[in-house]
């Protein structure tokens, strides 16, 4: 049966273009509004790196959230693995190598995450031998080491791609603001003919719903590296703790680039931070060259040295439902894992529709 639903999805990050991408391919007539173009989007300056939630800057407050966190993550993974097939789509997978200052087995928690991992990826391997052999610095006392295959996303190329494959199942693009509570703009709907919504604002939300959102700030340092050894060539992390003021560290390939990070700071809403002007900023060069001394070879990006973006966040984490009483299903506030997310929250939405009009 063809289903001709129209639904209009607000937001082309990487939750909007994903979910037009799987409603599109499950027979739906997405139409997408947003208000900037995807090169200003918190999506294009991700880091991009698949992780199984809590991310390396993130922490689950509900057991819940956390429960649907992991099965969207999984369902991701798979997704990206099929896309890794295709070079044009900006997907790779790489080794990702999480480092930790404590044997994982003292951690319970740590210690069921790594199964749950191990249950779900390719290529896992739990050795604290990959510190030496990775040129980790000995002074950081590093004791325990996992890797595994992990999808590691090109952001400009991938939501490029997405966007043309949605551009030639002539899905239409609009620029357009919407302003004003969400719940109450029963015009919009009219406007595009469109029997649902879908909010994919991210941080904009806050405008739009009676939802407290912040950002959650990140930055991440560009180094060139047009040449790179096996070690550069795949992603390495140590998580956030805030418990042990840990901050992250984590070094991520972008083509012809590494990508040094990161900070998390909560209610920040500057984004016109530089290695000049900020020492937050600068902190992560000095932290991620201590930590893969073999970084202090390379050179600093001229162009754009230094990004900077603000992380959707939000208490309970995702908002993914239905808006009591409305057509409307809200995908926002994936703060640090919006890719790691993206494709179980689109497969998601879809059945939530599925369900509504009982296909
Ligand atoms: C430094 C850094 C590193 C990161 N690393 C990772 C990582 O390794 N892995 C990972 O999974 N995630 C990572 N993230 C997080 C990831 O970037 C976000 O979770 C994700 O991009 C959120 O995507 P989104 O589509 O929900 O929001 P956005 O990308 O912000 O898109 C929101 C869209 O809504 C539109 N919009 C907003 N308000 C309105 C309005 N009122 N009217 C019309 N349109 C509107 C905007 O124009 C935009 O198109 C990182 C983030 C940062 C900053």
């Amino acid at each position: 049966m063809v289903i001709k639903t129209r639904v209009l999805v607000i937001g082309a990050g990487v939750s909007g273009l994903t979910t037009a991408w799987q409603l599109a391919n499950a027979g739906f007539q997405p139409i997408i509004v947003a208000d900037k173009p995807f090169e200003d989007t918190v999506s294009f300056v991700a880091g991009a790196l698949w992780e199984w939630p809590p991310a390396v800057c993130g922490f689950h407050t509900d057991i819940d959230s956390l429960s649907r966190a992991k099965h969207w993550s999984q369902r991701s993974y798979e997704r990206f693995k099929e896309l890794s097939q295709a070079p044009q789509t900006g997907v790779a997978m790489l080794p990702s190598y999480f480092y930790f200052a404590y044997p994982v087995a003292d951690s319970e928690f740590d210690r069921q995450k790594m199964q749950e991992i191990r249950g779900c990826v390719d290529g896992f391997d739990h050795d604290p031998a990959w510190i030496s052999r990775n040129g980790i610095n000995p002074d950081l006392e590093l004791q325990d080491c996992y890797r595994f295959m992990a999808p590691v996303i090109h952001p400009e190329k991938y939501l490029t791609w997405i966007r043309n494959q949605l551009k030639d199942q002539s899905v239409p693009f609009e620029t357009r603001s919407i302003s004003g509570p969400l719940r109450e703009q029963v015009e919009l709907r009219e406007r595009y003919d469109a029997e649902f919504v879908i909010n994919c604002t991210g941080l904009g939300s806050h405008q739009i719903t009676d939802d407290r959102l912040y950002p959650l700030r990140g930055a991440l340092v560009r180094m060139q590296a047009k040449t790179r050894n096996s070690q550069l060539n795949a992603a390495h992390c140590i998580t956030n703790d805030e418990t042990k003021q840990q901050n992250m560290i984590y070094v991520l390939p972008r083509g012809k680039h590494l990508l040094l990070g990161g900070i998390a700071q909560p209610d920040q809403w500057e984004t016109s931070l530089c290695l000049e002007n900020s020492r937050d900023v600068r902190s992560i060069l000095e932290r991620c060259q201590h930590f893969m001394p073999s970084l202090k070879d390379l050179q600093i990006c001229n162009e754009t040295p230094v990004l900077v973006g603000l992380r959707p966040a939000r208490k309970k984490n995702v908002r993914l439902e239905w808006e009591s009483e409305q057509p409307i299903i809200h995908n926002y506030g994936h703060g640090g894992s919006g890719f790691s997310f993206s494709w179980g929250c689109a497969e998601a939405i879809v059945r939530l529709l599925q369900e509504r009009i009982g296909t």
